[in-house]
């Protein structure tokens, strides 16, 4: 019988290697695209991204399905580049930075919008909108010795084939090495941790049997059904 000591970690594969990656810990950039920060109501001449993270449990390799959560009825979707460390460090330059990115994955930072919306009007921590079961599904990642590093590319996510989120990962503020950077001035970053990078403009809500799928270009795609 198995016990505690015999769970497996929480690891992600990655395209063309037998090696999967380790997921340690899970930080998310808030309002990296100026357009989506618009849309939630905020000002980015004024305010500059920022960070929250989720626990590793939240990330889901779906097969094909993930699990519509508890106590929402208004789960949003935010499609997003992910990114994977190999290496870590603290209050690193962005030339730094770049050496610690082992590779990039297809994300969505899935979003109780009801509950986080609660929770800025009281002055309350975003832990139960953001970091909940399954809450950040996540693709196959590909290695950045295979696709090299990623300046620009589009990102998009369509909801049952209808396309609502769109951009382009040059649009981001906070570039991804310049994530790293400013990340590592809060935490000393270790190998094992992922960053959700910020999502663009569109988001908005998803039900069950809804197909969901996220892609970016020179990183993949990520589909699933909402269940
Ligand atoms: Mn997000």
């Amino acid at each position: 019988m198995k016990t505690v000591f015999d769970l497996p970690a929480v690891t992600l594969p990655v395209n063309g290697r037998d090696a999967r990656f380790p997921v340690g810990r899970v930080f998310c950039v808030g309002r990296n695209y100026a357009e989506h920060a618009r849309e939630m109501g905020a000002d980015p001449g004024r305010e500059a991204p920022f960070f929250f993270s989720k626990p590793a449990s939240a990330v889901w390799v779906p097969d094909g399905k993930v699990p519509y959560p508890s106590r929402t009825t208004e789960l949003h979707h935010e499609a997003e580049l992910v990114v994977a460390l190999h290496r870590g460090g603290r209050s690193m330059t962005a030339e730094a930075a770049r050496d610690c990115v082992y590779g990039y994955g297809v994300g969505i930072d899935f979003t109780r919008r009801d509950l986080q919306a609660d929770a800025k009007r009281q002055g309350r921590p975003w832990d139960t909108a953001k970091g909940f079961d399954a809450s950040g599904p996540v693709s196959a990642l590909v290695a950045v010795d295979d696709c090299g590093w990623l300046e620009k590319g589009a990102i998009t996510l369509t909801l049952n084939g209808e396309p609502r989120q769109r951009g382009d990962l040059s649009d981001m503020i906070w570039k991804v090495d310049e994530i790293i950077a400013e990340l590592s001035t809060y935490y000393t970053l270790q190998a094992g941790d992922i960053i959700f990078t910020g999502t663009p403009a569109g988001v908005g809500a998803v039900n069950e049997g809804d197909v969901v799928l996220a892609t970016i270009d020179g990183v993949g795609r990520l589909e699933f059904t909402m269940v």
